[in-house]
C-alpha cells in the first residue's frame, strides 16, 4: 500500500554507486575505534541490518602525524589496517547498504600522544586536541608538506577501497582537520594557500579531486563540510563564506554532507536544541548544487524526515544519534510502525562513549555497544525458558525496561508502582526545565508494555514484603530505586555537615516542594542536577549560588558536550557560581563554605540549602525479603537500578534489561559475562 513515507525508501544515487534509500548513518565517534575493531563492525553491522542504507565510519587518522589518541577513532595509516576495517565494510554490505569512512587529517586537533610526532598545520600553534591543553604545538605545513599530505590522503582512500568502502570523505567540518583550517578567515598564509578565499579553498579543492581521480571511479566521493560555527564573524558562517565555497566547489563532489561546528553544536542536547535544529543554517546548500545533500537534526519523526525532504532542504537524512538509540528507525517506518521507533531523547550519553574513552552507550538502547561482546541484538531476545511468573516492584526507567524486555521474552510479569504515574525518577526529572524528552524513555516502554499481553501493569500499588510474598510470585526483581540525601554525604563529605537549617534535596523540589529567598544550592553530584534545579529556582525567583568543590560547575556535562551552555544559561539567569567550594556548615540564615585547595572560609546568606550530594539506594524491601529467599519460599530475588547502586538513567535500563537477558540462566560470578577484544 503506498504510504506518505515511500519517498524516503526511494534509491539515491551518489556518484557511481546508489544509496538503497534515504536512510543515512553520518560519521559518528563511539569509542571502539581502531581498538575494538569486532565490536564496532557488529554495532555499525546493527544499522545497516535495521534500514540504514549508508552506514559510515567515524573521523579515521589517515596517517601516524594525526594521531587522535587518547581518543579512540578510526585508523588507516597502512595497509596492515585493512582487514579491520573490512569487518565493518563486510558487516554493512550483508544488508545491502553503503560503507562510508571519513578520512580526516587533523592538523593541530590531533594531540598525537601516542606517535610522539609533530602535526602540520597552518603555522606552528598550541595543540587542540587531547584535554584540549596538551603542552605542545603543530609545526607549520610548508607547500611540500601539504603535497605530502595530500598524498597520504590520496594513499588512505586506495586503501579505503580496497577495504570495501563505497564512500570515501573528504572532511572540513567540526572545527578539526587541516582542510578546516585552511578556510579560515584567520589563514593568512602568503603562498597560494592562504589570503584569497580562493586561496584558502584550494586544499581542499585539491583533496577532492585527488581523491575523484584516485578511487572515483568506482568510489564517490563525499564532503562533510560546516556551514557555520555559531562565532558570528569570528567564524564560518552559512550567509557568509560557506556560500562562496559551496559555489565554488559546487558539482566537484558527488554528495555534500553538511552541519554545523563544533560537535557541541552539530551535537546539541534536548536540553538546549530540538528537532532540525540545523535546517536554517544548511537549508541553501541545495539551491548552489545539483548533488546530493545530507543533513542532520535529530529527525525521529517521519513526518519530520519526509517535511525536510520535501521542502527541499536536504535529499538524505542523516543521522547519528537517531541511530544509535534505534537502528530498526528505517525499518519500522517501512513496517508502519511508527510506535515501535525508539526515539532519542537528546541526552548525548552516547557521546559519552567517545570524550570518556569506553564503547558507546545509549540511554534508550541498553544494547548499544553490547552487539558483537554480548550479542545482544536491539529487536530480538531470547524467548522464555520457563513458566515461571515475575514480580517487579517500582516501574521507573529499570523496572519498565526489565518488565518489557521479560515480557518480550513471553514471561509472565507483574509490574507494580506505588505512583500512580509510570516512570520513577524519569517521570520528575522530565517535568524540570527542558528536559521534557526524557519522557521518551517512559513513553516508548509503557507502548511496548501495553502491546504485549502477558505484561500486567499495576499503578498506585505500594508493595510491602509481607504484600510482595502474598503475591505468590516465585521470582522477585525489585527496582525501587534511590532517594536523595539530606545529610550533605557524597563524593566531598564523608559524614553528614552539620548545622541547622531549611534543608532541601532533588526530591523535594521535584515534587514541587520549593524553597524561596536566598538559596544555596551545594552540588557533590556534578551531572545535570545542580544546574538544573539553580535554573529552575533561579525562574521561580530565587536568589541562587551555586556551590561546588569541582573545578568547573556541573562538571561532568562537559563529557555530554552541554557544560557551556549550561554557564551560559546560568549566568544569564544571574546565578552565583561558586566553584572550587565546598560546603562546610550551615545556620537558619547562613552558610559557611570553604575552599577546597586554600581551606580559606567565606559566610554566604542564605534562606534555604538544596544538598545534591549522593543517593540512598531504597533496598530495604530487599533486605526484608532475603531471609524468605534463604528459606526457600523464593526461587529469585534481584536488586537492579538505582536500588542497586544509584547511577544514570542509562545505567538504571541497562540493569533492567540485563536482569531480563539474565532471568533463568546460570551466571557464574567469576567469569566474565562478555567477550573481550585482546
Ligand atoms: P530506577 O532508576 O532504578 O528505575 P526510580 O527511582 O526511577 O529507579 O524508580 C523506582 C520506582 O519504584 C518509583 O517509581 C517508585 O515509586 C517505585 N517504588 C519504590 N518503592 C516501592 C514500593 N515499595 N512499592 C511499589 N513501588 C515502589
Ligand atoms: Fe539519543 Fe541519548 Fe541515546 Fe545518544 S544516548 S542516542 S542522545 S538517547
Amino acid at each position: 500500500m503506498p504510504s506518505r513515507y515511500d519517498i524516503l525508501f526511494q534509491p539515491i544515487q551518489i556518484g557511481p554507486v546508489t544509496a538503497p534509500n534515504r536512510f543515512y548513518q553520518v560519521p559518528h565517534c563511539n569509542g571502539f575505534g581502531w581498538r575494538m575493531p569486532k565490536g564496532l563492525a557488529a554495532m555499525r553491522g546493527m544499522k545497516a541490518e535495521g534500514g540504514w542504507g549508508v552506514v559510515c565510519t567515524e573521523e579515521t587518522e589517515i596517517h601516524h602525524t594525526s594521531d587522535l589518541s587518547p581518543f579512540f577513532e578510526g585508523r588507516i595509516w597502512s595497509d596492515d589496517d585493512i582487514p579491520a576495517l573490512q569487518l565493518m565494510t563486510e558487516a554493512v554490505h550483508k544488508h545491502g547498504s553503503l560503507a562510508g569512512i571519513e578520512l580526516s587529517y587533523n592538523g593541530r586537533d590531533a594531540s598525537n600522544l601516542y606517535t610522539r610526532a609533530a602535526p602540520f598545520d597552518l603555522f606552528s600553534r598550541g595543540l587542540v586536541g587531547g584535554s584540549g591543553y596538551e603542552p605542545g604545538q603543530s609545526r607549520t605545513a610548508s607547500k611540500d608538506d601539504l603535497k605530502q599530505i595530500r598524498k597520504w590522503h590520496r594513499a588512505a582512500a586506495i586503501r579505503a577501497k580496497r577495504a570495501g568502502f563505497d564512500i570515501i570523505y573528504c572532511y572540513a567540518a567540526h572545527n578539526l582537520t587541516l582542510a578546516f583550517h585552511m578556510l579560515s578567515k584567520d589563514n593568512d598564509r602568503t603562498d597560494e594557500y592562504g589570503g584569497s578565499l580562493e586561496n584558502r579553498t584550494r586544499f581542499l579543492r585539491e583533496l577532492i579531486e585527488d581523491t575523484k581521480e584516485a578511487v572515483g571511479d568506482t568510489c564517490a566521493v563525499a564532503v562533510r563540510f560546516a556551514v557555520d560555527e555559531l562565532l558570528g564573524t569570528d567564524g564560518m558562517q552559512h550567509d557568509g563564506e560557506a556560500r562562496d565555497i559551496i559555489s565554488s566547489l559546487a558539482e566537484l563532489p558527488d554528495l555534500w554532507d553538511v552541519n554545523i561546528s563544533a560537535w557541541k553544536n552539530d551535537s546539541i542536547t534536548s536540553r538546549f536544541g530540538k528537532e532540525g535544529h540545523q535546517e536554517k543554517y544548511i537549508s541553501f546548500v541545495k539551491q548552489l548544487t545539483t548533488k546530493p545533500v545530507v543533513g542532520v537534526g535529530r529527525y525521529t519523526s517521519p513526518d519530520s524526515m519526509v517535511s525536510a525532504i520535501e521542502r527541499g532542504i536536504m535529499d538524505l537524512i542523516g543521522a547519528a544519534r537517531p541511530s544509535i538509540a534505534d537502528p530498526f528507525l528505517p525499518n519500522k517506518i517501512k513496517a508502519g510502525k511508527l510506535e515501535d521507533i525508539r526515539e532519542c531523547i537528546g541526552c548525548n550519553i552516547c557521546v559519552t562513549g567517545d570524550t570518556r574513552f569506553v564503547p558507546i552507550r545509549c540511554t534508550q538502547n541498553p544494547s548499544m555497544g553490547e552487539e558483537w561482546r554480548r550479542e545482544w541484538h536491539p529487536e530480538l531476545i531470547a524467548p522464555k525458558k520457563s513458566e515461571d511468573e515475575i514480580l517487579i516492584v517500582g516501574a521507573g526507567p529499570a523496572g519498565l525496561e526489565a518488565a518489557r524486555a521479560l515480557g518480550q521474552r513471553g514471561y509472565h510479569v507483574i509490574l507494580t508502582d506505588k505512583n500512580r504515574e509510570a516512570g520513577g525518577r524519569v517521570d520528575l526529572e522530565s517535568k524540570l526545565p527542558n528536559l521534557t524528552e526524557w519522557r521518551r524513555v517512559i513513553d516508548w516502554r509503557l507502548t511496548q508494555i501495553q502491546k504485549i499481553e502477558n505484561i500486567f501493569f499495576y499503578p498506585s500499588s505500594p508493595m510491602t514484603a509481607k504484600d510482595i510474598l502474598e503475591a505468590g510470585a516465585p521470582h522477585i526483581i525489585l527496582a525501587t530505586g534511590s532517594t536523595w540525601r539530606r545529610d550533605g554525604m557524597g563524593r566531598y563529605h564523608s559524614r553528614p555537615i552539620s548545622g541547622n537549617a531549611k534543608i532541601f534535596t532533588p526530591d523535594d523540589l521535584m515534587n514541587g516542594n520549593l524553597p524561596t529567598g536566598k538559596v544555596l544550592i551545594y552540588d557533590d553530584d556534578h551531572y545535570y542536577m545542580g544546574g538544573v534545579l539553580a535554573e529552575l529556582l533561579a525562574e521561580n525567583g530565587c536568589e541562587v549560588t551555586l556551590v561546588t568543590p569541582a573545578q568547573t560547575i556541573s562538571a561532568w556535562t562537559e563529557h555530554t558536550l552541554e557544560q557551556e551552555r549550561i554557564y551560559k544559561r546560568l549566568l544569564a539567569l544571574n546565578v552565583n557560581l561558586l566553584p572550587h567550594h565546598a560546603l562546610a556548615s550551615f545556620s537558619p540564615i547562613a552558610a559557611t563554605v570553604t575552599h577546597t585547595i586554600t581551606s580559606a572560609e567565606s559566610t554566604l546568606p542564605s534562606d534555604a540549602i538544596v544538598l545534591v550530594t549522593d543517593r540512598i539506594p531504597n533496598d530495604a524491601l530487599y533486605h526484608e525479603l532475603k531471609p524468605a529467599l534463604a528459606e526457600g519460599k523464593l526461587k529469585s530475588l534481584r536488586l537492579i537500578g538505582d536500588a542497586e547502586a544509584p547511577n544514570i538513567i542509562a545505567q538504571a535500563i541497562f540493569s533492567g534489561h540485563l536482569a531480563a537477558r539474565e532471568f533463568d540462566e546460570v551466571i557464574n560470578p567469576d567469569v566474565t559475562p562478555f567477550k573481550v577484544e585482546r
